[in-house]
């Protein structure tokens, strides 16, 4: 499939429209961004790694029965995805605390949560996307309410998923971002986006090392060195 129209382009990844109006082509770059944007920089070879990964982790989930948009990898840098409208709501779901949970509630980062934590957060840039509740996603019909429901029940399956699949491989799943999809024939819900070390945190195991975006975030340096070793683990 050859890349077709420049459709759009976002923080991390450029979409091209395909011959199939059904099907887009996403290429992942290397810029990286933090804080809202407020951060700018590059991470070399981040696209590779972060192309690889969600393709290894969409391709792992549709056999545990998620349906996502990956359709087949390009290339090192670029997949075929499916085309979906994109539901204008980020779920996040946590394991232990950190980030912006750990700073909202005045709580230790590394603390194990005794049940998994979803949270809604508003995809707007000019609202710099808020935490919000199902009743402000009723009020703003941002998702119709059995949407909701799936897209909470996909996120948890997700979790369980890869929780277990990463903690066989030392890693332990932080928390991470789903972003979820409809397609526009036949208005079916999947879930998109990616699924990488710039939407996860991933810790080492027995170190707790960080081998995800905190690393640019907070400037800890070995930033690329800890995207390899994501790719490393997973794919070997
Ligand atoms: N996340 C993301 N995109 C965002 C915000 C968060 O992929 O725009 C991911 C982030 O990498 C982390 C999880 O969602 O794995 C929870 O992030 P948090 O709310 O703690 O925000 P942050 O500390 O990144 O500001």
């Amino acid at each position: 499939m050859d890349k077709g129209k420049f459709l759009y382009e976002g923080k991390a990844k450029r979409v091209y429209r395909t011959a199939d109006p059904n099907q887009y082509i996403v290429s992942y770059k290397d810029d990286a961004t933090a804080f809202d944007g407020q951060k700018k920089g590059t991470i070399t070879d981040k696209g590779v790694v972060n192309n690889l990964v969600s393709a290894h982790f969409f391709k792992l989930l549709e056999q545990e029965g998620v349906p996502t948009h990956f359709v087949e990898l390009l290339n090192d840098r670029e997949m075929t995805v499916r085309a979906v409208r994109i539901v204008p709501i980020e779920l996040v779901v946590r394991n232990v605390t950190a980030g912006s949970l750990a700073k909202r509630l005045g709580l230790d980062e590394g603390i194990e949560l005794d049940e998994p934590v979803v949270e809604y957060y508003y995809k707007s840039d000019e609202l710099h996307d808020p935490l919000i509740n199902c009743s402000h996603i009723r009020l703003l019909k941002l998702a119709e309410p059995e949407q909701l429901t799936t897209m909470r029940e996909m996120a948890l399956k997700v979790n369980d998923f890869l929780k277990k699949y990463l903690d066989a491989r030392n890693i332990i799943l932080i928390d991470f971002k789903l972003e979820f999809g409809v397609t526009e024939g036949e208005g079916r819900l999947i879930l998109a986006d990616e699924i990488s070390p710039d939407t996860c945190r991933f810790w080492d195991k027995q170190t707790r090392e960080k081998l995800d975006k905190d690393r640019f975030r907070r400037d800890l340096g070995g930033v690329e060195e800890a995207y390899q070793e994501i790719l490393r683990r997973l794919l070997g």
